[in-house]
């Protein structure tokens, strides 16, 4: 067996069914096998004696059969096997369902290990369906088994031998990427040795060592690839951009910049003097005044002679970036346009004429902007907000539209620092970690569902002093899972109209509604024209209502931090003191935890930290497919220890051999990681 790129088909014992099952969990080659690691583990290398059996606890017994097994029919399409075996401890009674081919296999007299949850009494154990195996031939006793994640049509049983059979396949052929200085010089075992003990460790020892080499494997690999990404990005020229005089833009501005802000804006400007496209994520809390960043970046390219556009989201975003950048920038002679889906298209057209043409300067839009339509005389800077809103594809058509345009990119979605080493490592970061002066810690209080007589009265209040209140609810119409009405947008919308606010105009908007019927609903909130907005959380996206200072939150349960953080951050952004109110019944601790870390801080990067550590990364990304080439084993919750060591491991080397000569197993390993999800990262 010669290539880890070989069709399962041809690996010994592998035949088409099996290469078929496989190939719906996406495991095609010899690589995909081997690299199904487990998902947990159990260990069953202790047997216990039958008398020493825990009610309600998994353990192996090793045991013999005293009578022939007997099979009875229990009911339609049930069989039932029942065995006694017994040690010299006690006895225990075993039975299976539907796998009456046992009757014939186990035999009376013999030694079996039966591994599985007993139950039972002091006088009498039983375990149901365990896993049994005679003694010669164990593979799923008397070792710590790999549990590996399935999908319907394959068992653990033929994904482990099928793993088996690959190991065996390409035990001698496997190359190492880790060259063998770094592998020394950090402790890791080898690699034949890593894949073996990560599907079938020998001893907990061999599992942590496998699991240790794996891990910082990816992590170096990761760092060696995200590396080369932005030394090809460097080798790209452009034109740098000259100095501007900043003092009018700051002039004009109805508020000083905080400290944050201006230290950004001053990264980002250097940037675009350097000759090298800007690839910058400013990264800030909800209401830290992004905005004001981007709108000093695209004052800078314009009066660099060059046109800027900013992308959002949605609509309204865009049209209150619109609203508020317009006004100033127009003030500085800087020709401004708004374009959106819902514009007539005589206008579309109009604007898409003037930009290709140079006439305006700067366009703010939707997604619109990547139409075919649309054309730049000469693009020079493009800002996306939010960017996790948009795919990697989207953000890439926009910045095809000039040639090689600076890039600014804008978050509030906090990164713990852990991560951000990882996601961005091919971006360079500014971090705006300073509210402008003035703002009002938001209030948070966590209560359970007995307090919504006392909400809604508190929301009367406010809706007395003028102010507005979000309501949200985790899903849209009722179902099964979630039969309670309050967590259903429209009947709660309509029990809280008729029985709880007649007097108070209460609009909703979810997640199911036209683009255009949300914007509707939103834009009418935004004016003041309801009191109370029911919602999914389609509303955490950055809107700005200022005149809104309560967010209630049901079943806060079902959010994560993250989540919960920037929902609150929908509240708070105007002069008036703002609450958010976290309901929930729930009990589990971790829950508890969860809102309490909200009750007990504001701060999006602490927040984000906690959800790490309480959630893992998955949380960040929405799935276990986070987009991060290669990161299978390696936990970034976790491995901050382990992505140091590997992140210096690859400087090192790329420093004294920064086109990997020496070490071609890697520099092969990294290229294939890399075109695969190259997208991924940018
Ligand atoms: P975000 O970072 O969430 O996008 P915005 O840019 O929308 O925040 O800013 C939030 C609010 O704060 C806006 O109303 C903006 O005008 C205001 N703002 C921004 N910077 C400052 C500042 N330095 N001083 C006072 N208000 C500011
Ligand atoms: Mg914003």
């Amino acid at each position: 067996m010669a290539e880890l790129s070989t069709d399962v088909r041809m690996i010994r014992g592998i035949g088409e069914q099996r290469a078929k099952a496989l190939g719906k969990l996406g495991i095609l080659t010899l690589r995909d096998l081997i690299s199904w690691f487990p998902r947990k583990y159990e260990d069953r290398t202790q047997t216990r004696r039958i008398a020493d059996l825990v009610p309600g606890e998994s353990a192996c017994v090793a045991a013999m059969i005293a009578s022939p097994p007997t099979v009875s029919h229990i009911r339609k399409g049930m069989d039932l096997v029942k065995v006694r075996a017994v040690d010299e401890s006690g006895v225990l009674d075993v039975t299976f369902f539907n796998q009456t081919w046992l009757k014939n296999q186990l035999c009376q007299g013999e030694t079996y290990y039966f591994y599985g949850k007993a139950e039972g009494n002091l006088l009498r154990r039983t375990m149901a369906s365990p896993v049994v195996e005679a003694e010669g031939r164990r593979e799923v006793t008397g070792r710590i088994v790999p549990i590996y994640p399935l999908t319907a049509g394959v068992s653990q049983l033929v994904l482990s031998r099928s793993i088996r059979q690959g190991l065996d396949a390409c035990a001698d052929i496997l190359p190492d990427a880790l060259p063998d200085e770094v592998r020394r010089e950090h402790h890791l075992c080898r690699i034949g040795y890593a894949y073996e003990n990560i599907h079938f460790p020998e001893s907990a020892e061999a599992l942590d060592l496998a699991r240790r080499r794996l891990a910082f494997e990816e992590l170096f690999l990761f760092t060696i690839g995200l590396k080369r990404l932005r030394r090809r990005r460097e080798m790209v020229q452009v034109a740098p951009c000259r100095a501007v005089d900043m003092d009018a833009f700051y002039n004009a501005l109805p508020f000083t910049l905080t400290d944050a802000q201006r230290r950004c804006v001053e990264e980002a400007l250097a940037d675009m003097e350097r000759g090298v496209p800007m690839n910058r994520l400013c990264q800030g809390d909800v209401g830290c005044g992004k905005t004001m960043v981007a709108a000093a970046c695209v004052y800078f390219m314009v009066k660099n002679g060059r046109q800027a556009a900013l992308m959002a989201p949605t609509e309204i975003l865009a049209q209150q970036h619109y609203g508020g950048l317009a006004p100033l920038l127009e003030s500085l002679g800087i020709r401004c346009a708004l374009l959106t889906g819902s514009a007539p298209a005589r206008e579309k057209r109009d604007i898409a004429t003037r930009l290709a043409v140079g006439e305006t300067d700067f366009v703010i839009g939707t997604h619109a902007l990547l139409s075919g339509g649309v054309d730049f005389r000469d693009l020079g800077l493009v800002v996306t907000d939010e960017q996790h809103r948009f795919g990697v594809g989207q953000r890439a058509a926009l910045a095809a539209k000039g040639s090689h345009p600076h890039t600014l990119v804008m978050s509030a979605t906090p990164i713990p620092r852990t991560l951000a080493l990882i996601l961005y490592g091919d971006l360079d970061v500014s971090v705006i970690d300073q509210l402008p002066p003035g703002r009002r810690p938001i209030e948070t209080y966590a209560v359970p569902g007995s307090y919504h007589p006392r909400v809604y009265q508190f929301i009367r209040k406010l809706a007395a002093e003028g102010r507005q209140a979000y309501i949200v609810c985790p899903m849209v119409e009722e179902n099964d899972e979630l039969p309670d009405e309050r967590k259903a947008v429209t009947a709660y919308t309509k029990t809280l109209q008729t029985e709880v606010f007649p007097d108070l105009r209460v609009s909703f908007v979810h997640g199911k509604m036209k683009p255009r019927e949300k914007d509707a609903v939103m834009t009418a909130f935004a004016a003041g024209e309801a009191d109370i907005l029911v919602s999914t959380t389609v509303i955490e996206v950055g809107v700005d209502v200022p005149n809104a200072a309560v967010m209630v939150i049901e079943n806060a349960e079902r959010f994560g931090l993250s989540q919960l953080h920037q929902l609150r951050g929908r509240v708070g952004r105007g002069a008036h003191q703002s609450y958010c109110i976290l309901i929930s019944d729930n009990q589990n601790d971790e829950t508890r935890q969860r809102l309490r870390v909200m009750t007990k801080t504001t701060d999006g990067f602490k927040i984000a930290e906690e959800d790490l550590r309480l959630r893992g990364p998955g949380d960040f990304f929405g799935q276990r497919q986070h987009g991060l080439p290669g990161l299978r084993v390696a936990d970034i919750g976790c491995d901050t220890r382990l992505l140091q060591e590997a992140q210096a491991a690859a400087e090192a080397l790329l420093a004294r051999d920064g086109e990997l000569v020496s070490c071609p197993a890697t520099a092969a390993r990294v290229a294939e990681l890399f075109t695969q999800n190259a997208d991924a990262l940018n």
